[in-house]
Order: structure tokens, then C-alpha cells, then sequence
């Protein structure tokens, strides 16, 4: 297969290893953490929360989309938070398609430099697993990750 046109600069693959070190999910600047209807049901269900309730608590509307709030001072998301085994996200296992896709985000893709400029925020980027463009390709496309279990 040719991925010399398609993929022109990470046709060899890249590597990350997530260190879980939470920088991704907090501040100081602040961002959007699109969730779609689906995901959303999956939170309310894993929560044990009513939709609505969820959604006043958790989301606010941008556009006709819906991203999760964040903590105003720290600008962190509210669902990194402090458990028992240190800092991390309450909903990990249904975490939306967005935060599962990171580092592997078109504009972290751009170039070479966008890539090691984001692995400035994130201490995972060139280090650990190796993962082949195609499982890139397929890490970009995981938008309905509840449906085929891809992580
Ligand atoms: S910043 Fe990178 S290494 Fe740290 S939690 Fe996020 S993905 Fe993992
Ligand atoms: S939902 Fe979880 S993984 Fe996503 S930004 Fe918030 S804390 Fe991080």
C-alpha cells in the first residue's frame, strides 16, 4: 500500500504511551471536549444520573454541539478529579471519542512540529507503544468507539 501521499510525514508510524499524568484534561487553557447524544447516555448511565441532570451539571452548549464544562478557576475538566489512585478522570471508561483519539487529533498531525510541539503538554508523545499509520488512520476515525470496543 502507497501511504506515501496520505500520510506524508508519519508513513513510518509514531509513538505514545499515555503516562497518565492528567495534563491533557486541565488547564490553564481551556478547550472544548465535544460529546455526541450516544456518548452522553453512556456517561448518564455510568454515573448513575438522570440525562438532564447530567447535562445541566456537566455540559453547556456551544453552537448546536455540547462540551463539558470546565473548572472556572483552573480551567481544568470536571471530570478530572482527585480518587484513590490519584488524579485522574471519574469516567474513564466512557470517556467521549475526543479525549480516547488524543494525541492522535488532526491539527497535533499537521506536521512534525505539531506534533512535538504537543508533545510539549503531553510527556506520552514519542515514547512507548508504536502505532502504525493505519492504526492512526483508525484512531482518528473511533468516533463511535462504543460500538466496536476500539479503545
Ligand atoms: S498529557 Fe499525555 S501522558 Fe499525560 S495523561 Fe494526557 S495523554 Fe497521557
Ligand atoms: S472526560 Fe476525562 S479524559 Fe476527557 S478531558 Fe475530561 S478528565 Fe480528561
Amino acid at each position: 500500500m502507497n501511504l506515501g501521499n496520505k500520510f506524508p510525514w508519519y508513513s513510518a508510524g509514531l509513538h505514545f504511551e499515555c503516562l497518565q499524568c492528567g495534563r491533557c484534561c486541565a488547564g490553564p487553557e481551556g478547550g472544548y471536549i465535544w460529546v455526541s447524544r450516544p456518548e452522553i447516555r453512556l456517561i448518564a448511565d455510568f454515573l448513575k444520573m438522570h440525562v438532564k441532570e447530567l447535562k445541566r451539571k456537566f455540559f453547556k452548549r456551544v453552537g448546536l454541539r455540547l462540551t463539558i464544562v470546565e473548572d472556572p478557576h483552573t480551567l481544568d475538566c470536571v471530570f478530572l478529579q482527585q480518587t484513590k489512585q490519584g488524579r485522574g478522570c471519574v469516567i474513564y471508561e466512557v470517556r467521549p471519542a475526543q479525549c480516547r483519539n488524543w494525541p492522535f487529533w488532526e491539527h497535533n498531525l499537521v506536521s512534525p512540529g505539531t506534533w512535538n510541539s504537543t508533545g510539549r503538554k503531553c510527556p506520552g508523545i514519542n515514547r512507548g507503544r508504536f502505532y502504525s499509520p493505519e492504526q492512526i488512520q483508525d484512531k482518528k476515525k473511533n468516533k463511535k468507539w462504543w460500538r466496536n470496543g476500539k479503545t
